[in-house]
């Protein structure tokens, strides 16, 4: 178990708050501000702007956020030029042609994680902003679907799928989320490069997980793209339509493969990870054996004991 702790403003604090408000959990810990539990890190803020993440998967949640107290800050800056601050994103990035990329799944129980990285050429921006494609927080599963159909035909797009099985296996073998993530995000942007050349991308920026250096730390020994070609930024997904799309068209697979899964369990099979997806795994247990589980679910979240724990009150 790792720990990291950040230094932020309020006003990052209280947008984490509503991020986190469906996993708060009531602790009354002294000065704190909030304390979330999610299936792999336990958050605490405090008052003093200290945010401890605790837990497996802390690095990549907290990358979502910010970089730790004596590293330098990736947050967007127009100040180095293109080349060795990766963590910096060159002036005018948004109007470039560039690769995106972003996953979605990694906080649900139920299904996979899906990574796409897809190409929007700074032509192809305009028509992409009236197809509606904006930041896909908001918007809603219906238009999802309907901008992603449209959208999968116009951008040059790789999405890969870590199914369940794959996931479970590859999570028991010690691989972190982190790491999982980073062999995904890596091997569709190699998709995409090779599926445009020769053309190039003028960036290449992805929806920040994890603190640069620990992502390009995963791909050791993986063919890798050089470090000065890729940006990071959290919340990408307003810096660059690529991300947007990517971020679509990753949640649009999710999507789908839920459906699948709810077509082969016989009922509606629920997103995220709170109380709903234990009734569901319990009812799925009690019609098709324990045995089924790993094709279905992510085995290490706790909500696996939660609904072997209903189970058994069930049985008994
Ligand atoms: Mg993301």
């Amino acid at each position: 178990m790792g720990n990291v702790v950040l230094n932020l403003e309020m006003s990052k604090i209280n947008e984490m708050k509503n991020y986190y408000a469906k996993q708060l959990v009531d602790k009354n810990i002294p000065g704190s501000v909030f304390a979330a539990k999610t299936p792999a890190c336990m958050i605490t803020a405090y008052k003093s702007g200290k945010v401890l993440f605790q837990g497996n998967d802390c690095e990549s949640e907290a990358g979502r956020w910010g970089s730790p107290a004596g590293v330098p800050s990736k947050k967007p800056s127009a100040a180095k030029g293109k080349g060795e601050a990766k963590g910096d994103l060159p002036p005018g990035i948004g109007g470039m042609s560039a690769i995106g990329s972003d996953e979605v799944g990694t906080g649900d129980f139920f299904g996979p994680i899906t990574v796409v990285a897809a190409y929007v050429r700074k032509e192809d921006i305009p028509l992409l902003k009236e197809l509606g494609v904006r930041d896909s927080k908001d918007l809603n599963d219906e238009k999802i679907i309907s901008i992603a159909k449209v959208i999968k035909d116009v951008v040059p797009f790789s999405l890969m799928t870590l199914k369940n099985e794959k996931y479970n296996q590859v999570q028991r073998s010690g691989m972190s989320q982190g790491k999982m993530k980073a062999l995904l995000h890596n091997q569709a942007i190699l998709n995409v490069l090779e599926k445009i050349s020769p053309a190039k991308p003028e960036a290449i920026l992805i929806d920040q997980f994890v603190q640069p250096s620990t992502y390009f730390q995963h791909l050791k020994g993986q063919k890798a793209i050089a470090n000065k070609d890729v940006y990071f930024s959290t919340k990408a997904e307003g810096i660059h339509l690529a991300v947007a799309a990517a971020s679509i068209l990753a949640r649009y697979a999710f999507i789908q493969y839920i459906d699948k899964l709810s077509e082969a369990a016989g009922f509606k099979i629920p997103k995220g990870a709170g109380s709903q997806v234990d009734v569901a795994a319990a009812k799925l247990i009690l019609s098709k054996g324990r045995e089924c589980l790993p094709s279905y679910v992510k085995l290490h979240f706790a909500n696996t004991d939660k609904a072997i724990a209903i189970v058994n009150k069930k049985r008994n």
